[in-house]
């Protein structure tokens, strides 16, 4: 770990001990000679921090637990971190600041009267932050979900009867696949065009060929906008326009492009948008969005409606499917406090794509690398393929493919999946020029290092 992470920390934990006198002695604070103490202490060491702070001159530092065998985190510090999943889900500097100060359980609830409910919560203002999110993908209601998966879990269990067909892309995430399969339902997959995009046309193909089979339609199609294998783009407009014409509800899965670049559920023709707050939105997990329209939001957020037989106790306005609120605490107020640099960051996506572009044309000047996703790349997300380049060192170094996460490592760059030098996905959202160029000269090399060409 870099002394300066390392430093930082150390304050901060400093900080945090001091916080807990703050706590153990409310509500007024009067210290006792002990508790004077130990604050005295926690300055003194804060202070010495500062101090080798200022002089931009370190003594050694041995904190690298929070506690027993939990390590502390310093990739986002020490690394470029390219990590697929990783990139769009890095917290937002006022997210980190919401984590300090909302970190205890149930405190998103300070404020929640009646009708008792998280999306009515005005203070902190939980209930505006809904209505912007809404807006924000072009819809009409929207709640904060655990996940972009509990979100396809919600629809799927308000739209399905066991045994009904909903239709999925052939590179669907997994837990949209289990979401499906949890209340009952069946998925069939849509296949891919020779270019592996999901149309409109084989969307309609295979409406058509549940309807032969089952003599019934689809109750669902849902398709991701980007995929997480290729990161290509599919039809979306297209698909949504057949799902119309079928009368088919269609869910937009937005997990790679909901909070990175605009997205529009009405110009799509989506009747559910579902996002990945972990993913694109610069949250901490578990967080998501579900989106829809007025056509929708009564079926998917249907209010409670039994009683209990002996007590006739009845639950108001908690929304069934969500299983009353969500999530509560440091996730959701973190996410609402990242919201306002998400939503002008979106705006600035084609600049993100210029950079992906030039490192992607950096990386195929090394002799041998290829590009499996579509081209030119409309997502900060890539698969290459380097079984010409890199998988041929592996072969015959010591230490396999492990040769290039070590090389890659010394450089302070992180994030591939360890020992693959075969196809790997790679991420460069949010990396500054500065940090592409950095990244691109990094692969090249190592490249020249191990012999290969770099033209
Ligand atoms: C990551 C991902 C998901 C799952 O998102 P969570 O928010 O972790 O539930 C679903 N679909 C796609 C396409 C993804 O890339």
């Amino acid at each position: 770990m870099s002394i300066e992470t390392q430093k930082i920390y150390e304050a901060e934990f400093l900080l945090e001990n001091m916080r807990e006198i703050l706590r153990r002695t409310a509500p007024d604070h009067r210290f006792s000679e002990e508790e004077r103490k130990e604050f005295d202490e926690n300055i003194k060491k804060l202070d010495k921090i500062v101090g080798e702070m200022r002089k931009n001159k370190y003594t050694g530092s041995n904190l690298k637990y929070i506690v027993d065998k939990i390590e502390l985190r310093r990739r986002e510090e020490d690394f470029i971190n390219i990590d697929p999943i990783q990139a769009g889900g890095r917290l937002t500097l006022e997210a980190r600041k919401a984590m300090i100060a909302y970190g205890d359980g149930y405190s998103i609830c300070d404020h929640c009267f009646k009708p008792f409910r998280l999306d009515q919560i005005q203070k902190p203002p939980v209930h505006e932050f809904m209505e912007e999110l809404a807006e924000f993908v072009g819809m009409e209601t929207a709640r904060v979900v655990r996940g972009a998966r509990n979100g396809f879990q919600i629809v799927s269990n308000a739209l399905l009867e066991k045994g009904d067909v909903a239709l999925v892309s052939s590179l669907a995430h997994y837990s949209l696949c289990l979401a499906i399969e949890s209340v009952g339902g069946v998925w069939k997959e849509i296949p891919l065009n020779r270019e592996r995009i999901i149309t409109g046309e084989n969307t309609e193909r295979k409406i058509e060929e549940v309807r032969e089979k089952t003599g019934r339609l689809p109750k669902l199609v849902a398709v991701s906008h980007f995929d997480y294998i290729f990161a290509n783009e599919h039809d979306v407009y297209g698909i949504g326009k057949t799902c119309r014409e079928y009368g088919v509800p269609f869910l937009y899965n937005g997990a790679y492009t909901v909070g990175v670049m605009p997205v529009d559920g009405k110009k799509i023709g989506a009747d559910f948008i579902v996002g990945s707050g972990h993913k694109s939105m610069a949250s901490p997990a578990p967080t998501g969005i579900l989106a829809t329209t007025d056509e929708y939001a009564e079926k998917i957020f249907a209010t409670t409606k039994l009683e209990g037989d002996l007590t006739g106790r009845s639950f108001g306005v908690k929304e069934t499917y969500l299983l009353g609120c969500t999530v509560m605490g440091a996730p959701l107020i973190a996410m609402m406090a990242s919201f306002p640099k998400v939503r002008e960051r979106v705006k600035h996506w084609d600049e993100e794509i210029k950079k992906t572009r030039f490192f992607i044309s950096e990386f195929t000047k090394i002799d041998g690398n290829k590009v499996v996703s579509e081209m030119p790349r409309k997502h900060t997300l890539t698969k290459v393929d380097t079984t010409d380049s890199f998988d041929k060192i592996a072969k015959k170094h010591r230490r396999r493919g492990y040769f290039l996460t070590d090389e890659l490592k010394k450089r302070k760059i992180t994030g591939l999946f360890p020992g693959t030098t075969r196809e790997f996905k790679l991420n460069t959202y949010g990396l500054s020029w500065d940090q592409i160029n950095y990244l691109a000269e990094a692969f090249k090399e190592i490249a020249e290092v191990y012999g290969l060409e770099v033209r």
